[in-house]
């Protein structure tokens, strides 16, 4: 009775509260290799074979929030905190581009050390020095006219997770001066400016439960966002959800492809952090409906300091340099890199 469900989602592109609630507790395996296989359907009808590369850089780890789960959180005295150059920054601009990256996703803690003015110069010094590629911001919450500037200065892209929907959930992932509330108004504000806009939540984070996932699909199918960044829960050592369990690598793929079933044409990454849960788990992202993947192109000697969960992957094909890696696991599957910008 789910089977006819999955057929409506890949009609419909919607379901009902309840049905999306039925396909979330589904746990027969022969029905979730049915939905698996709709959704790589309609990936390969959208994208062919393509898989997108994207240049993830790491700017920063200063945070000035303080995120339960996230281990670059403030109160994590333990990280080593470091902060990439304007000229760092560059440098692996130019090192993805001759490794065929179109597309950078500057990422970072949430400090005031890192001025706006500094992104707002770092963007137009990107810009102007390539044109040709796509810059994407993952830089938290702002103000809508320094989305505004950035976006004038040469930004095409802003993922920010929405990471729960529920208020109460929410509240148990944050402290409380952060609020669902404020990031639903910086999502709104991005996509009136223009960017495209990505959101997202972490599956299986502490307290997650069906009736929050439900609240999060409903949300993403109405604000209907240009790429969806989900990945699982990774503990970290030095957070309070130290002891917590991580999200699983079956919900994760589930949510994958309800997601394309949902909006057929979204930019969906297969993350580091289903890489890092399990070492195929970036390929199983991909059959799954992912079709984009994002390694790291920062300095490798700062790479461990981004910890925002223990054991996270940044080597072999999930690095830059490890390109070739990738296109070999990729060829492996029947997929293979696409070096083209993949604009929504
Ligand atoms: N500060 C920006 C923001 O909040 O959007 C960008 C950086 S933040 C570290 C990027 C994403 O990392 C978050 O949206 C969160 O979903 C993810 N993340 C943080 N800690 C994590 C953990 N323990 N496991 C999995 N993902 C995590």
């Amino acid at each position: 009775m789910i089977i006819p469900l999955i057929d409506k989602l890949r009609q419909e592109h919607r379901l009902s509260t309840e049905e999306y609630k039925a396909l979330l507790l589904c746990q027969d395996a022969d029905t979730l290799k049915y939905l698996q296989e709709q959704a790589r359907e309609v990936s390969l009808e959208q994208f062919g074979n393509r898989v997108f590369i994207r240049g993830l850089i790491e700017i920063t780890n200063h945070c000035h929030n303080n995120c339960y789960y996230c281990g670059i959180r403030k109160g994590n005295q333990s990280v080593l905190r470091y902060e990439l150059t304007r000229e760092d920054i560059l440098e692996c601009c130019r090192e993805g581009y001759t490794l065929g990256f179109r597309t950078f996703v500057l990422q970072g803690g949430e400090t005031s050390s890192v001025k706006d003015d500094f992104i707002l110069e770092t963007v137009t010094a990107i810009h102007r020095e390539f044109p040709d590629c796509a810059i994407t911001l993952s830089l938290g919450e702002k103000s809508r006219k320094t989305y505004e500037h950035f976006f004038r200065a040469g930004a095409n892209r802003y993922l920010l997770r929405h990471e729960t929907h529920n208020e109460e959930h929410y509240h148990h992932l944050h402290p409380d001066k952060m609020s669902i509330r404020q990031r639903l108004q910086c999502l709104a504000w991005l996509k009136e400016i223009g960017y495209q806009t990505g959101t997202g939540i972490m599956v299986g984070s502490p307290g997650q439960n069906t009736d929050h996932l439900v609240e999060d699909l409903l949300f993403i199918e109405q604000f209907h966002p240009e790429m969806i960044g989900i990945g699982p829960f990774i503990p970290h050592h030095d957070t309070p959800f130290a002891a917590c369990p991580p999200g699983s690598m079956e919900m994760t793929l589930k949510l994958l492809s309800i997601f394309r079933l949902m909006h057929p044409k979204v930019l969906l990454p297969s993350t580091t952090a289903l890489a890092t849960l399990a070492p195929d788990g970036r390929e199983r992202g991909i059959l799954a409906g992912a079709n984009v993947v994002m390694p790291n192109l920062s300095p490798p000697e700062q790479r461990n300091k981004y910890s925002l969960y223990d054991n996270k992957a940044s080597l072999g094909a999930e690095a830059a340099e490890g390109l070739q890696q990738l296109e070999e696991k990729l060829t492996a599957i029947g997929y293979r890199i696409s070096k083209e910008r993949g604009d929504y």
